[in-house]
């Protein structure tokens, strides 16, 4: 029986796990070009949690190469990459925290701090591009960095206090992880624990101020007063008795 080698969230690990079944979808685009994705679900073999891992297809028998070659699978259940909701959240920040839980399943803990590091930096810039006078060019927008940025967040008020230290801590990991004189290495644990952070602010930022927004919009208009029968009434009169 073939075996597929992935991460199993329970067991904090990478596991054989043994393939129960599998699914490929090869297609090409516009110019030609071949793509494949695969997915392969089996049990874990430690604590039988299901698991499913995703590949793509690298390289294509009979096109680029003499077989088939597939990327290692990425873990899309349990808990598949977190889902955010908010169409404003800049494709930077979108892909930085796909590339951090892609590096995190791979073991890359070094890396995936760093991934989060970006996509911080990039809701800062966002953010404050959108919100601060002084940064009005993209050449100013740019040049923000973490630290400037999260104060900047706080002062505008787009991130409260507690937010704010949160931030401050994974920017500390995220400096660890980005100097390579530094030989500091951080521990899955660190890792999951920034992400959730990450996480949590992007879900502030984004998320949950798009549906405040909407839900007060609702609240307005609930709020609206109805005319009375009696103005209803004359504005009807009004209407008839015109010429
Ligand atoms: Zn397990």
């Amino acid at each position: 029986m073939a075996k597929f080698i992935v991460d199993c969230p329970d067991c904090k690990a990478k596991v054989a796990a043994e393939e129960k079944g599998a699914a490929i979808r090869q297609y090409s685009d516009e110019a030609g070009d071949p793509y494949g994705r695969r997915l392969q679900l089996g049990n874990c073999p430690v604590c039988n949690q299901l698991l499913v891992g995703e590949s793509v297809q690298l390289h294509f028998e009979g096109y680029d190469s003499d077989s088939d070659v597939w990327s290692d699978p990425i873990r899309v259940y349990p808990s598949p990459p977190k889902a955010f909701s908010s169409y404003r959240i800049p494709k930077v920040l979108r892909g930085s925290l796909l590339e951090a839980e892609k590096a995190m399943q791979v073991g890359a803990h070094t890396a995936a701090c760093v991934m989060l590091g970006r996509a911080l930096e990039a809701l800062c810039r966002d953010s404050i591009g959108s919100r601060s006078p002084q940064a009005v060019s993209g050449e100013v927008q740019r040049r923000i960095m973490l630290g400037t940025g999260l104060r900047q967040l706080r002062d505008l008020k787009i991130i409260d206090e507690r937010l704010f230290e949160w931030s401050r801590d994974l920017q500390v990991l995220r400096n660890l992880a980005a100097h390579p004189d530094d030989d500091s290495s951080f521990s899955r644990e660190d890792i999951e624990d920034m992400q959730a952070f990450t996480y949590a602010i992007t879900e502030y930022v984004y998320d949950l101020t798009d549906r405040y927004e909407e839900f007060k919009e609702r609240q307005e208009v609930r709020k609206r007063p109805r005319p009375s029968a009696a103005e209803m009434f004359a504005s009807v009169r009004l209407t008839d008795g015109e010429p």
